[in-house]
């Protein structure tokens, strides 16, 4: 059996997928929000089953104990199913953790420390890791780092360039977001494509609500563009993306507090502060409706995704893929064509029927002489997580059955 609780946690909500890791099949899947708040929301589905309940969840560890009864009411017992591992996603692992670890207590006040680096993300991480531990104690749990499959950036490609002593002193670098979806998209566009991994130059554009580019060499990260926090780079649903520091500092002087720069940086900016909506279907009609306002936003928008595939196109030396992924990536084609447009110099050549096609799964959308194979590969990250955490623990269960073994043989 290979079923994993795939957990995305936040400090007020739970994000749950009971993932098959084989199959990738979703047995379950679910949300609880409003923890800690006077009146609490489960959403449960199974199939196309989906039941919604209201109730008071005081913490975590009361959303864990809800998630274990929407499961059991949907005629699926946790404790029967036979969990293999739970794996959680976590925003922020620094330097030192590049692979899927297994959690430790130690491990686990690891990632509480990393909260100095992650202050909206680890935390909640970590209460439902303490929670989910107490609920699942006899099942491994896993944590799965956004940032691990950035650790082979090379030191030119993660080091800011101000006082080195000021940076270590903080743990100020380029750490990378997105890495379990970068990791997953390029493997699987390798498997469209039918080549190895390793021998593949590619540039995967991941346009969500978050939004990242990565260039990855041989299946390895060499770059990204999202930072020390994921508000560097490009322009996302409420993120600026790059900016001048010196933005910051004016507004600082002009009597903005920290908190209110975090607002404006984080919720208020991209797309929304641009053009008042998140949502790249409501800019893209409004542009359309003629807003010169949403106009300009889609232009920005766009031309901060030219500048990093510019930019990662000499970082690699060459491309054999550019890949679109995530909400944006994924489904909306004029952006596709917006990013690509004139670019057959550089052997970039997209087709409009194929980038029109609404067609689901992963597909070319570049011509038959496109040099470089311009692709739509959909993300998948829970499963990606089941998929790592699965690995994890089955490997460690064959090395300590083997170790068993070995220490039972006559001496
Ligand atoms: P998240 O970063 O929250 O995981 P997603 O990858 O689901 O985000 O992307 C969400 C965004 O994708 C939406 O805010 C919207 O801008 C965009 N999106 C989703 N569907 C479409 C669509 N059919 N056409 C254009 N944009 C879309």
């Amino acid at each position: 059996m290979s079923l994993i609780l795939v957990v995305n946690s936040g400090s007020s909500s739970i994000k749950y997928q009971l993932i098959d890791a084989h199959t990738e099949r979703r047995e379950a899947s679910g949300l609880i929000e409003r923890i800690g708040e006077s009146m609490g929301r489960v959403v449960h589905r199974a199939g196309s089953v989906s039941t919604e309940s209201e109730m008071p969840i005081r913490d975590h560890r009361a959303a864990f104990a809800a998630m274990v009864d929407a499961c059991a009411a949907a005629g699926q017992p946790l404790s029967e199913l036979g969990l293999s591992a739970v794996g959680h996603r976590i925003v922020q692992g620094g330097s030192e953790f590049v692979d899927p670890t297994l959690i430790t207590d130690a491990v686990a006040a690891r990632i509480l420390e990393l909260a100095e680096l992650a202050p909206l993300h680890n935390p909640g991480h970590h209460q439902a890791i303490v929670a989910a531990r107490a609920a699942f104690p006899q099942v491994p749990h896993v944590a799965v780092f956004d940032t691990a499959f950035h650790q082979t950036m090379p030191p030119e490609a993660y080091t800011y360039a101000i006082d080195t002593e000021v940076a270590a002193a903080h743990g100020i670098r380029r750490y990378g977001f997105h890495g379990t979806s970068h990791q997953v998209v390029a493997q699987r566009a390798a498997d469209f494509l039918g080549e190895p991994i390793h021998s593949l130059k590619q540039i995967v554009l991941h346009l969500g609500n978050g939004a990242s580019v990565c260039a990855i060499d041989g299946g390895r990260s060499v770059a990204t563009s999202m930072g020390l926090t994921p508000l560097e780079g490009l322009v996302m649903g409420t993120r600026s993306g790059d900016l001048d520091p010196g933005v910051l500092l004016h507004l600082l002087r002009t009597g903005y507090s920290v908190d209110q720069l975090d607002e404006l940086l984080n919720k208020r900016s991209g797309l929304v502060g641009l053009a008042g909506s998140n949502d790249m279907r409501d800019v893209r009609a409004a542009a359309d409706a003629g807003s010169a306002r949403a106009r300009l936003a889609l232009d920005v928008y766009a031309r901060r995704i030219r500048h990093y595939v510019g930019a990662y196109l000499v970082e690699l030396g060459a491309a054999d893929a550019l890949v679109f992924t995530a909400g944006v990536g994924e489904n909306h084609a004029p952006l596709r064509s917006e990013v690509c447009v004139g670019l057959e110099w550089l052997g970039i050549e997209i087709d409009a029927a194929r980038n029109a096609s609404l067609e689901s799964g992963s597909r070319r959308i570049s011509t038959d002489s496109s040099r470089v194979q311009v692709l739509v590969v959909p993300t998948d990250e829970e499963a990606e997580i089941a998929r790592q955490s699965w690995q994890l623990v089955s490997s460690d269960r064959a090395s300590s059955q083997s170790r068993e073994r070995t220490e039972s043989l006559p001496g």
